[in-house]
């Protein structure tokens, strides 16, 4: 006991001393910490240090201030976006035929793009003083999300102008007179835009991009000036085929130093005329058969002036930060919304499909398997617009939240990729089918799409989740290497003194905050509510504080070798997204006005991202290389085991009834997904075929009472049933013709497209190269 008081004691005075702390322990900690430090790429320390920590800071910090959550403003239309949604996305809506755009003129017909251009489809971010909409991320995200559930061509295409491109790096980076330049003509759709970054050498690699430039002298407009001369070939570029103004990404050189000093400047942006001298735009590529415009560019020596860098001559070389800076706008609002676009397609059409399709002389809806599907989708769906929302709300607040929109990219995506497949298992061979009929197909196969573009989901998850977040969101460590890379070596220790001490405080209250808490289960945890949530809340703070421990420990023991476990650091990063996911949906069950009929869906989302954090951790500690260390970690966190268990049965089968049955709740919850006007659209005609046999339940339950009653016969064929029924006037002759419709729309409902023989033998699209 006395041994331990003067240990104390000693450890007490030598904090206390500076000088003594600096050198006893600070500086050799300090050597330790540079030696084991990850080592940083210029590229890694540029998307690090771009964007905004938010609410993922404080999921890191182990302790969030749920009252902070609550107070982000809840994002909202304004009335000119709401008015815009009624008007000319309606309009918009009404003039798409995805079957006759995808599958017969594999493009948008003339009169849609006439449309979108003309009424500012491509001007959502664009300032209204260069002509452009103004609108909000809100707006923006859900004006998108409306369109996807209707053509997903569309959507992207109207998309891909307000995501990263020549708009976005304009208003940031222009130069004054490039802006008055080009966000008119962009903004009134004179002009469309790609950009170009990806080809056929650096694809998740960007940094790594093969294109060059080199500053010289040319000729440009007759005259001699300063300029570069450019060679690239791009692939996989959205808009490409059409477009009149090319964002193009290259590596910047300047041998003969006519820039200044620096001979190898980096990636830089230029924006070119598509008519320039020597601009190639090649062929079309066929990206999972859909008929957005996408394909090549290609250009041997081409010159441009200097000023075509965007923001002029002093933004060479500053590409690559440009670049991570306005990604996670696009990233958190574009991939986002047609996340949830399937998300809202598939729950209100998969619902409707459950109650109108009969087998074994029921709805399958009814049967338990079905429904356990069904309810994966409702429940996904209600996760997937809660992160919408409170990621688009983010970019509203004037934040680029890097790691929060790569959480929204990656799990939003990968969401819609699980519910998509829920909703082809329960439509079965009516999904299968392609045709006009087919209101999922084209969803489907543009699922790979979004798990593949603006950061693939594997490097997504595995890099920039938790390798990123790690270190941007950690209260010390980002101050910390920055204080390692000081070239003043005294001021950097100096530094990392101060980070140290309070580092170490962090790190002791995690762990005696996480037994505490391991022992305790979390509920002396406070919530900021009281009610069914509450519980959610005081488990959520459990399990940021086993994070923030978690990942400091992974980071002490495995330092720059974390970085190359990616199968260890995502499972830290996965624990980070679903505290993230979890938040979105607790802000917006209270967002929405605490609306009773939501539990279920808020009890689904919850109880799986709390089931996804104790599987994360279990194969944390499972995998984590010291054994000891990983058993007294999990004996600290979880001492009791992992308790978190999949969403229970009674919660989904709350969530198929709401999503089988026409009402508010199932209206609110799918809002975004377009429905036809009448029967002759495929969403229209399930819609119409679902209300219509709710319609008809009273009837139906007058001959089941009927044939139980032994006056009509059983297991006869509904429309001879109907008859037989009339005949014996257990129903009236209009309640028969009702009967007769609905009988009709059930049918038509669960028919699909068939084609002509020869028809499909003649569509062969052959490749260029087999031409
Ligand atoms: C339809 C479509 C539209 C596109 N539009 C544009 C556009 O307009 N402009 C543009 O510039 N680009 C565009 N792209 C390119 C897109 O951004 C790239 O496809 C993407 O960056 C991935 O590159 P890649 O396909 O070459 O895959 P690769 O880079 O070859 O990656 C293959 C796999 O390896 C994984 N991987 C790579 N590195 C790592 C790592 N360090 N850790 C873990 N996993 C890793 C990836 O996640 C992926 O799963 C588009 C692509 C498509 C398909």
């Amino acid at each position: 006991m006395l041994v331990l008081l003067i240990l104390v004691v000693a450890v007490a005075l030598i904090l206390g001393v500076t000088d003594i702390r600096r050198n006893l322990i600070t500086k050799p900690v300090f050597t330790v910490f540079k030696k084991i430090l990850p080592p940083l790429s210029d590229t890694e320390r540029e998307a690090m240090e771009a964007g905004d920590v938010w609410w993922d800071g404080e999921l890191f910090k182990g302790k969030p201030d749920w009252q902070k959550l609550h107070s982000f403003p809840k994002p909202e239309l304004s009335a000119e976006e709401q008015a815009f949604m009624d008007n000319q996305v309606e309009t918009l809506l009404q003039m798409l035929d995805d079957y006759q755009i995808v599958q017969e003129q594999r493009d948008l017909p003339k009169e849609v793009w006439d449309f979108v251009k003309r009424e500012g489809f491509f001007a959502m971010i664009i300032p209204k003083a260069y002509g452009g909409r103004e609108f909000s991320a809100i707006a923006n995200s859900t004006i998108v999300s409306r369109i996807a559930t209707r053509s997903l061509t569309a959507a992207v295409t109207v998309m891909v102008p307000n995501s990263l491109g020549p708009g976005e790096l304009l208003m940031h980076y222009g130069t004054q007179a490039q802006k008055d330049f080009w966000l008119p003509s962009l903004a009134n759709g004179t002009d469309v835009p790609c950009f170009a970054l990806t080809g056929p050498e650096a694809g998740s690699d960007a940094g790594g991009i093969p294109d060059t430039g080199v500053v010289c002298q040319g000729e440009h407009d007759g005259k001699q000036v300063l300029g570069i001369r450019l060679n690239w070939d791009k692939r996989y570029i959205t808009l490409a085929p059409v477009a009149t103004v090319l964002g193009l990404a290259f590596k910047l050189y300047d041998p003969e130093k006519l820039l200044g000093d620096k001979q190898e400047l980096g990636i830089t942006c230029a924006l070119i005329p598509t008519s320039h001298k020597g601009v190639q735009i090649g062929d079309r590529h066929f990206p999972m058969n859909m008929a957005f415009m996408n394909g090549t560019t290609y250009g041997k020596d081409v010159f441009i002036p200097l000023d075509w860098i965007i923001g002029g001559p002093d933004y060479a070389g500053r590409g690559w930060r440009m670049l991570v800076e306005c990604l996670s706008a696009g990233r958190g609002i574009s991939l986002p919304a047609l996340a949830t676009a399937t998300g809202h397609l598939a729950a209100r059409m998969t619902g409707a499909y459950g109650y109108v399709r009969q087998q074994f002389g029921m709805s399958i809806g009814k049967f338990e398997g079905v429904q356990e599907s069904l309810a994966r989708i409702g429940g996904l769906n209600y996760s997937l617009e809660a992160m919408r929302v409170m990621t688009a709300g983010a970019i509203d607040m004037n934040l680029s939240p890097s790691v929060v929109t790569a959480i929204a990219k990656y799990h939003m995506t990968e969401m819609s990729r699980t519910l998509m497949n829920d909703a082809f298992d329960i439509h079965a061979g009516r999904a299968i089918q392609v045709g006009p009929k087919n209101y999922l197909a084209h969803g489907y196969m543009g699922i790979p799409i979004s798990i593949t573009v603006e950061g693939a989901n594997i490097l997504t998850r595995n890099l920039m989740i938790f390798g990123q977040g790690a270190t941007r969101c950690h209260p010390y460590v980002l101050a910390e290497l920055e204080a390692a890379a000081n070239p003043d070596a005294e001021q950097g220790l100096k530094q990392f003194d101060s980070l140290l001490l309070k580092h170490v405080g962090f790190a002791i209250g995690n762990t005696f905050g996480a037994l505490w808490q391991g022992l305790t289960a979390g509920v002396f945890n406070s919530a900021p509510v009281s009610g069914e949530t509450a519980k959610y809340y005081k488990q959520l703070t459990r399990m940021s504080r086993a994070l923030a421990l978690s990942a400091d420990v992974s980071m002490l023991m495995l330092g720059g070798e974390l970085k190359r476990r990616e199968m260890l650091s995502a499972r830290l990063g996965d624990v980070l997204s679903q505290l993230y996911i979890a938040s979105a949906v607790l802000k917006f069950y209270e967002d929405s006005g605490r609306q009773q009929c939501d539990l279920p869906f808020v009890h689904y989302s919850l109880q799986r991202a709390l089931f996804e954090i104790g599987r994360a951790f279990d194969g944390f500690f499972a995998n984590f290389p010291n054994r000891v260390v990983a058993r007294v970690l999990k004996t600290l966190v979880f001492p009791f085991g992992i308790g978190y268990k999949l969403p229970n049965d009674e919660v989904a089968i709350q969530i198929c009834e709401a999503l089988s049955k026409p009402g508010v709740v199932r209206d609110r919850l799918t809002h975004l997904c377009y429905i036809g006007a009448d029967e002759n659209d495929a969403t229209g005609l399930m819609e119409s075929a679902f209300v219509a046999m709710h319609n008809a339940q009273p009837l139906m339950k007058k001959i089941y009472q009927a044939q139980r009653e032994g006056k009509l016969a059983r297991k006869l064929p509904l429309l001879q049933t109907i008859e037989l029924a009339q005949e014996a006037e257990v129903i009236t002759a209009a309640e028969a013709e009702q009967l007769i419709k609905m009988n009709t729309l059930r049918f038509s409902a669960i028919s699909v497209d068939s084609f002509a023989a020869g028809t499909l033998e003649a569509m062969a699209v052959k490749p260029t190269d087999a031409a």
